[in-house]
């Protein structure tokens, strides 16, 4: 079968395995009064991680998925902050309700949005004060920041080297001045070095670069050209995400010229020609969409099998336990996961009140972990023991039947592994082990 063939056949949505089961599985079964107990449970010596969502952005790009409103006032902003604040010391008071007084250690925290440089300084330094007295911030600890290169000034980069930040995303997407104007977002070459200049002056380690192909107008070409001019910054990671076109869910994605969309053959090639740039460059393909320099800590959790993946993509972050604050951010702890009310006027009203603003999540069973550590194991390594397998699963060896017989994987004495030809369909892999999917589903972007 060619690989046009083999696209046409597997190029369907699936999820893409940030969480197992994924996030439209979650149901209001799962509520306040349940995080209410996890939370006291949680065992006093694990380290935890943290999650902050910023669902505010002063410009909407046209391709935008994420959970976020648009606003050029600051009072939403410094009032999100406070309601953040206030949720932030609410689950510290959870947490000891267990009888647990001492501050639970955190090696890891995450700002995400949204734009999480929307808060201006000061509002950034006051949530970090307020993490530092409910949690135990460890000496080492990870910050990381996603932020927009658009908006970046003195005050924020100064607030940022005051509270040690660690690591900074870039959204860069394209650097394609036709591409930037048709997903409304412009931002020159010369604009992102110059964020990455003062990122590194103001102590940031670590910088990682996102890139989109399958955006409009964007060729194999153009691909390649901006992925060139990526790895030239040397940021340490780079992720090469497909673009999801999903408008019956986005409205903003209704402003994006379909016509000037590539199929899925093209966007197979597009990936692969900026794959293959990188790799050229120095860096070394994580799983399915990410890229690092051999000394950055994610390629070096690759060669030491402690890779993992969660809500923000491939982590070496290696806390059972993530906690989420603000609109939308989910929890994931050794019970399950919990996911708060998804808009910000709902969410501030829980919060104010007092009360945990939880809205749904999903409890895991022992199936679920068993199927979750199968797919974990495909999305970082692209290889799986199925010994684990219990011997009725059917199911999943049916659907692996034509994967195998197409090259996609081989299947050796229990041991699964995804072959070079079945690398663009890893995700379409560990759907095969995922017991939820139903074969509809417009809620998921395509696997290609
Ligand atoms: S900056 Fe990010 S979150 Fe905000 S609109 Fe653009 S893509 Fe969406």
């Amino acid at each position: 079968m060619t690989d046009a063939n083999l696209i046409a056949r597997y190029d369907r949505p699936v999820p893409r395995y940030t969480s197992y089961p994924t996030a439209p599985h979650f149901h209001a079964g799962i509520d306040r009064v349940a995080v209410a107990d996890w939370l006291a449970a949680l065992p006093a010596e694990e380290p935890v991680s943290l999650y902050l969502h910023v669902p505010f952005c002063k410009q909407m790009c046209w391709y935008c998925g994420c959970n976020t409103q648009i606003t050029a006032r600051h009072q939403p902003v410094a009032d999100f902050a406070e309601n953040l604040i206030a949720e932030i010391e609410l689950v510290g008071r959870h947490l000891i309700a267990g009888g647990i007084t001492t501050r639970r250690r955190v090696t890891s925290v995450h700002f995400g949005g949204g734009t999480p440089n929307s808060l201006d300084a000061d509002d950034f330094r006051r949530i970090m004060m307020a993490l530092d007295h409910v949690f135990d911030l460890a000496g080492d600890l990870d910050l990381a920041l996603e932020l927009d290169p658009r908006h970046l000034g003195p005050d924020f980069l100064a607030a940022l080297r005051q509270c040690g930040a660690a690591r900074v995303s870039l959204g860069v997407q394209d650097f394609d001045p036709a591409v930037q104007l048709a997903i409304n977002r412009v931002q020159p070459y010369d604009l992102v070095a110059r964020a990455v200049e003062d990122l590194r002056e103001a102590g940031v380690r670590g910088i990682n670069f996102d890139l989109i192909y399958g955006l409009p107008y964007q060729s194999v070409e153009s691909m390649a050209r901006t992925a060139q001019l990526a790895a030239s910054l040397r940021p340490d990671r780079i992720a090469l995400f497909g673009y999801a076109h999903v408008p019956w869910m986005k409205a903003n994605q209704r402003l994006i010229d379909e016509t000037a969309l590539p199929d899925a053959p093209m966007r197979a090639r597009q990936f692969a020609a900026a794959a293959d740039m990188l790799v050229t460059h120095g860096y070394q393909q994580i799983g399915l969409d990410h890229f690092a320099l051999p000394t950055d800590s994610l390629a070096q959790a690759l060669s030491e099998g402690r890779l993992r993946r969660n809500f923000q993509g491939y982590t070496d972050d290696c806390a059972e336990t993530i906690l989420g604050f603000g609109p939308s951010a989910i929890s994931s702890t050794p019970w399950g996961y919990a996911q708060n009310v998804t808009d910000n006027s709902p969410w501030a009203k829980e919060v104010k009140a007092g009360r945990l603003a939880t809205a749904r999540g999903i409890q895991l069973s022992a199936d679920d972990r068993r199927h979750r550590a199968l797919i974990d194991n495909i999305m970082c390594y692209g290889a799986a023991d199925l010994t684990a397998l219990p011997l009725n699963a059917k199911t999943e060896l049916a659907r692996l039947a034509p994967l195998i017989a197409d090259g996609l994987v081989r299947l050796d004495a229990g041991h699964l592994q995804l072959t070079p030809r079945g690398e663009p369909f890893r995700r379409i892999v560990a759907a095969a082990f995922d017991s939820y999917l139903q074969p509809d589903t417009q809620r998921h972007s395509r696997a290609v």
